[in-house]
């Protein structure tokens, strides 16, 4: 089923490193850009315990703070990245990203890509769901626990992004405006940029209610294509039980919690990147299903949003001095 789905794309032999017990993914053609470092963080490694046991990089109410800043130490560490900045992001399933700088006392700045001009975060830490830096030392983290994590890179004017969609985000066209975002705010060719697709929940597992059908299809044209049908249940077919519990709903008004179809979030984003300009050759997926997988990720859909998150980082390193 898969092969069919992602059938054109480059498919990414993702690779799964280890150092001091600590686990990340990442794309063996961007590992190959000498001034980047990037990553897709795994649960392998960390001090958390139950209920978001491993190496949880978010700040949860389920953990305390000082187990997840010993984790990203050595997540940070464990990637040779520990000299680096990490700037701060209020996720909030919008399609905003900011600009990444420093300002004249070297301190991050955040600023909104704007139609012609560029305006400042007003908040700290900004709310937004994209961060993108032509800035060498600043590590870009997005953190998820089954929305999908996306890498870019433009290796001409050394420009990277890293961009966290969930369904809400998707549907905004957070994707395509992130690229949109790199051509307005660097100059980027999008027919030139790398984008590597981390592990998230994928259609194996995803569940989504009918107004998630519906949205989808009221905003993209190609939108058949992003869902898959549930799997069949014949013995939901012939249980009395269930019809009577559908038909105690008017036609139409059925509860919300109810699945109508499964959602592939790689396959949204994929479209998203092309129709901003990407080549298909450069989008580099990882086939992970994050819901599937709970040896390696953690996922809210199935273990809970006490669960813990993963992360997605990516920078420019700084080849003026050496960076440990
Ligand atoms: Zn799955």
């Amino acid at each position: 089923m898969r092969a069919v789905l992602y059938s054109g794309l480059a498919r990414s032999t993702i690779k799964i490193l280890s150092r001091a017990g600590t686990a990340w993914l990442e794309s063996p053609r961007l590992a190959q850009i000498p001034w980047l470092i990037h990553a897709f963080s795994t649960r392998r490694g960390g001090i958390s315990a139950a209920p978001c046991a491993g190496l949880n990089l978010g700040l949860t109410e389920s953990d305390r703070r000082e187990r997840v800043e010993e984790n990203r130490q050595r997540f940070f560490r464990a990637l040779g990245a520990k000299n680096f900045t990490v700037p701060a992001l209020r996720q909030i399933h919008s399609s905003h990203s900011f600009v990444v700088g420093r300002d004249g006392d070297g301190r991050l700045s955040y600023q909104l890509p704007g139609a012609g001009s560029i305006a400042a975060a007003a908040e700290k830490p900004p709310a937004g769901d994209g961060l993108m830096t032509a800035e060498p030392g600043i590590l870009l983290n997005i953190r998820v626990a089954d929305c999908l994590p996306l890498l870019l890179v433009d290796t001409r004017r050394r420009v990277v992004a890293a961009v966290h969609a969930g369904w809400r985000g998707a549907l905004a066209r957070i994707i395509e405006k992130s690229v949109g975002d790199m051509r307005r705010a660097f100059g980027s060719d999008p027919g030139k940029l790398l984008a590597a697709v981390g592990p998230s929940i994928r259609a194996c597992c995803y569940e989504v209610g009918q107004e998630v059908v519906e949205a989808f299809h009221g905003s993209f044209a190609k939108a058949k294509s992003f869902f898959l049908p549930l799997r069949t249940r014949p013995e939901a077919a012939t249980d009395r039980h269930s019809i009577l519990f559908l038909s105690a709903y008017p036609p139409g008004h059925a509860p919300e919690h109810l699945p109508a179809a499964r959602l592939d979030l790689a396959v949204v984003a994929r479209h998203q990147l092309v129709t901003a300009g990407l080549k298909p050759a450069n989008i580099l997926i990882a086939d992970y299903c994050t819901a599937c997988r709970t040896d390696l990720f953690f996922s809210h859909r199935r273990e809970g949003p006490a669960t813990g998150r993963q992360a997605a980082v990516i920078g420019i390193v700084d080849t003026r001095k050496r960076r440990g």
